[in-house]
């Protein structure tokens, strides 16, 4: 599962980890409000109210008088006010957002701003649209929430990153001084760039190891301490939410020698979720896709893909093993989806459905092989769920195994208009062939 940035500098922040100070926001009135909250930045519209940040010294000059009462400069602030740049950043769960185009023809997910106004301005155009990356694919990802926070003087970028090796079963911090960019491309280009350092799980991360990643990452010794007190939060982090990994990109020094996670990203086992249910209650369901969403509800193994044809299969490897002689005779899978050794009918019912559901789907491929799984119970759940959905694409069934006498008996007596095939490559060749002469050739309605 993935959370929001600011949903991880929320959790990073409670593991001592320093994240840029701000707000999400789901409307424009929302972004320029926190704006104003915490930034000293006023828009023209801002007279009236004193605009000092909490803690900030005021202008004793004002001697009580509001800044109203004083002219305001080009950018609606008052004069003498300490003012502190915004960024406003799109919230989806991908990367690449600064670089990323919306839709609407706006460039860039991660804007600067100067004045609240501007938040606003910045996140009207932002909040409802698509924002396209080179994470996203061509569709893009809806916005829906943005977060206002206030910029940080970048001096240097820095990339950090946990995550779990495993070539040797132990986490990994991957760390580069190439940080804000592509590290896949600092890893094609300049491989000596990027430092690894493993971390003994029984041991965690030593101070000797800390000290050496300030070092080989070019930290000044007045930062040291900040920079060892964030990669020991970013660790623990990451063990203490069983995450399979935290990437911090940028992870910046400032100008005025703060160490901040500038852009966290963080993942976690889906199998460990069960016992942090704070972070359960992070899962943004807009942002997954909604056949693995139906699909999780049910407890199917299940996975979307880009191809046409179906495939309700039992048993993770011979699902590869289909996934692949589709590929094999020229087609393309919808998904990939193991029912496993114990699915009950209603969950064969369900899965089904989720195929009849797929717009994409020209063909379904029910291949099963009955071990422990009997053929009679997928034959009913096929059944069931043609009955409710109507079924409107060819369907190919080969069974095999356990009570496969049963279940291809049910699947004759039920009417279904259903194409037989006898082993693994006849059920494929077939399943490929009627995938594209599926438009020629409907299925007439049952
Ligand atoms: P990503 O494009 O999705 O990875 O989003 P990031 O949060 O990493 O932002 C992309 C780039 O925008 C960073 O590498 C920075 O160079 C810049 N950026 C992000 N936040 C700030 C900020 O607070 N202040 C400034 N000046 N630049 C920022
Ligand atoms: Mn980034």
């Amino acid at each position: 599962m993935n959370i929001h940035e600011y949903q991880a500098n929320e959790l990073l922040q409670k593991f001592g980890v320093a994240t840029p100070l701000g707000k999400v926001a789901s409307t424009p009135d929302e972004a320029e409000a926190i704006a104003r909250e915490i930034g000293d930045v006023a828009g023209p519209t801002s007279g009236g109210q004193l605009l000092q940040r909490k803690g900030a010294v005021v202008d004793k000059n004002a001697g009580g008088r509001t800044w109203a009462t004083q002219p305001l400069d080009a950018s609606g602030c008052p004069p003498g006010a300490k003012r502190v740049n915004l960024v406003v950043k799109a919230q989806i769960h991908a990367g690449g957002r600064g670089k990323g185009t919306f839709a609407n023809g706006f460039k860039g997910g991660v804007h600067v701003v100067k004045s609240a106004k501007e938040a606003r301005e910045v996140a009207s155009k932002m909040l409802g649209q698509t924002l396209v990356t080179h994470q996203t694919g061509p569709a893009g990802r809806v916005v829906n929430k943005v977060l206002v926070a206030e910029s940080a003087q970048i001096a240097r970028e820095i990339y950090f990153a946990v995550l779990l090796d495993r070539a040797t079963a132990a986490p990994l911090i991957v760390a580069s001084t190439e940080g804000g960019v592509d590290i896949e491309t600092v890893a094609a280009k300049s491989p000596e760039k990027i430092i690894r350092e493993r971390i003994d799980p029984l041991a965690g991360l030593q101070p000797f190891q800390t000290r050496k990643l300030a070092k080989q990452l070019d930290i000044e010794p007045a930062q040291s301490k900040a920079a060892a007190k964030l990669f020991d939060g970013l660790y623990r982090t990451f063990v203490a939410c069983d995450s399979s990994m935290v990437e911090v990109n940028p992870l910046v020094v400032t100008k005025n020698g703060d160490v901040l996670a500038l852009d966290a990203k963080l993942n976690f086992d889906d199998n460990a979720l069960y016992r942090h249910r704070e972070i359960a209650a992070m899962r943004d369901i807009a942002e997954e896709d909604p056949r693995e969403v139906e699909a999780s509800k049910h407890g199917l193994n299940y996975i979307g893909l880009d191809g046409n044809i179906a495939c309700l299969v039992n048993g993770a490897g011979l699902a590869m093993a289909t996934m692949d002689i589709i590929k094999f005779y020229g087609g393309a899978p919808a998904n990939f989806l193991d029912v496993g050794g114990d699915a009950t009918e209603e969950q064969v019912t369900e899965a089904f459905k989720i195929l009849i559901g797929d717009k994409n789907v020209n063909a379904i491929l029910v291949n099963i092989f009955g071990g422990i799984m009997r053929c009679d119970v997928i034959a009913q759940g096929v059944i069931n769920a043609a009955k409710t959905v109507h079924l409107s694409v060819p369907l190919v069934v080969r069974l095999e195994g356990t009570n496969v006498d049963a279940g291809k008996k049910l699947i004759a007596e039920s009417g279904l208009a259903v194409i037989t095939a006898d082993d693994l490559g006849d059920a494929a060749q077939k399943a490929v062939k009627a995938a594209s002469s599926k438009t020629q050739n409907p299925i007439p309605k049952q």
